[in-house]
């Protein structure tokens, strides 16, 4: 049973908060987050002291709103961020200023696509002040009046509560293979007021971490890393405080923008055929998609994960592009459960083979006495497996993948999986992990 009645039903919890690069509302969320995950999963919320450096950033202060409001001279209130987060910039610089409306023109935001929509801007570190609105209100306004624009905003930089990032973990069956390596999945926590960018992706990495409590991987397998943060400052902060994490990352998942009505995209790692990028053609092979290089828009937290002087192999699932995104329109309405449990579902499978992979070497000289060892495969019960074990064989040399074999001898995964596990078992070969693509710096 899992702790919520359906994936959306979370979504429309997290939906609403002030969700921004480090606030109140942010911190409320990566708690709401930590409710719905599996108590197996260890999950910790961590902070970091804003200005402190990382890398070649340094971790963004607290944001605060106290109000924001823009009025026209007499007291009309044309936008509140009461109304709604997304009437302010993200990180506007405080200001309370009567301004004409050429002033005032160049701090206002709106769609021209969606004239009736309100869009969301940020200026994280071009540090300006602007409100958004929708195109059909400005065009109302009186040119001819006075405005009153006020933002009591405040950067904080105390070190608590700070910056804030959540991680959580799930272990194979028998605890961590710590030669075998970590996967990571990650979504992103920081949009104000969006649904499907990306707290949908946030509830579909929920659903992803109790599929693997549920039914947990073999032991031996990786195990699987969660993480919840700010898109792309939220990977850099991380990352640069745990670079002893890197080596033991063998490759990772971005989910984002799982919950609308289109089909699902993936995005090549960096290395673009590396053995994660074969998983997941093979795991999307008879599932309409698109398929996109490394980095294509919305490129994101992959590029920090898959970035210089970290290389992890890194994809993006989602389900972009959409008319919704960045503008108020992003809402529930637009969301889907079965979206959102489909994007799980491509997500578990391409970690099931993926994490539970390795590299068979061959213990054994001759050609080995199948029968004798049990290993036999009897035509009548498996033909297709009986045709191709002695191809099999060939390939436990240790250069090869079991995945690889199987896509050598055109039998599915989990069938040659199991198989060559009895041979392990036997010991007859052993079990090489699959290499780090990490760099150490
Ligand atoms: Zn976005």
């Amino acid at each position: 049973m899992r702790p919520y009645p359906s994936l959306k039903s979370i979504l429309v919890e997290l939906f609403p908060l002030h969700r921004t690069l480090a606030s109140d509302d942010h911190d409320r969320a990566l708690e709401i987050i930590g409710a719905y995950l599996p108590a197996e999963a260890h999950y910790t919320i961590e902070s970091y002291p804003p200005l402190a450096p990382a890398w070649t950033w340094r971790v963004p202060e607290r944001y605060v709103v106290h109000e924001a409001y823009l009025e026209m001279e007499g007291g009309e209130r044309i936008v509140d961020f009461r109304d709604n987060p997304l009437h302010i910039v993200s990180y506007s610089l405080p200001v309370d200023a009567a301004l004409s409306f050429e002033e005032l023109r160049p701090h206002l935001y709106f769609s021209e696509k969606r004239p009736w929509a309100v869009p969301w801007m940020f200026k994280y570190y071009e540090r300006d002040w602007g409100f958004c609105l929708p195109k059909e209100v400005f065009d109302r306004l009186p040119r001819h009046r006075t405005y009153r624009a006020v933002i009591r905003s405040e950067f904080r930089t105390d070190p608590q509560p700070g910056f804030t990032a959540a991680t959580a973990v799930i272990h194979p069956e028998g605890g961590p293979a710590p030669e075998t390596g970590e996967m990571l999945v990650l979504a992103h926590t920081c949009h104000p007021r969006q649904a499907n960018d990306d707290v949908a992706g946030v509830v579909s990495a929920i659903e992803l971490a109790h599929r693997l409590i549920e039914k947990p991987l073999p032991p031996g397998s990786m195990s699987v890393r969660f993480w919840f943060g700010p898109e792309t400052i939220g990977t850099i902060v991380w990352l640069s405080h745990h670079e002893d994490l890197i080596p033991h990352l063998r490759g990772g998942i971005f989910l984002e923008m799982t919950g609308n009505k289109n089909l699902i995209a993936w995005h090549h790692t960096k290395q673009h055929n590396h053995l994660l990028d074969r998983v997941t053609h093979a795991v999307l092979r008879n599932l309409p998609h698109e398929e996109r290089e490394f980095a294509a828009a919305p490129a994101n937290d992959e590029r920090v994960v898959n970035g210089p002087g970290v290389n992890v192999p890194c994809i993006s699932l989602n389900r972009w592009p959409y008319e919704e995104y960045h503008t108020d329109d992003d809402n529930p309405d637009i969301i889907y459960e079965d979206m959102l449990v489909e994007a799980a579902e491509v997500a578990e499978q391409i970690v099931r083979i993926y994490a539970t992979n390795y590299i068979p070497k061959r213990t054994f000289r001759g050609p080995l006495f199948l029968s004798g060892h049990g290993l036999w495969v009897d035509w009548r019960e498996n033909w297709a497996l009986n045709r191709a074990i002695e191809k099999l064989m060939m390939r436990f040399e240790g250069q090869h993948t079991v995945f690889d074999i199987a896509e050598q001898v055109g039998l599915d995964y989990w069938t040659v999986r199991d198989y060559v596990e009895k041979f392990r078992i036997k010991g007859l070969i052993t079990r090489l992990p699959i290499p780090s693509e990490a760099q150490s710096g």
